[in-house]
């Protein structure tokens, strides 16, 4: 086990719905709306993101 350092707070929630799995670099990229409540909330890291093309969400190209 290696004893991380604090990271600058991730603005995600540590999840990468690409890979499926705990990340420090996830952010979210995709709100899918729901026909009711809200909107399914897409988080990606930085490999996934880089692998995909995806750009965080709300970043106009
Ligand atoms: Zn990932």
């Amino acid at each position: 086990m290696t004893a991380q350092s604090s990271p600058p707070a991730p603005p995600g929630p540590g999840w990468c719905h690409w890979h499926k799995g705990p990340s420090g670099t996830a952010v979210l990229v995709d709100i899918i709306e729901q026909g009711s409540g809200p909107g399914r909330q897409l988080y990606a890291c930085n490999p996934c993101r880089e692998q995909r093309g995806l750009r965080p969400y709300g970043e106009k190209s």
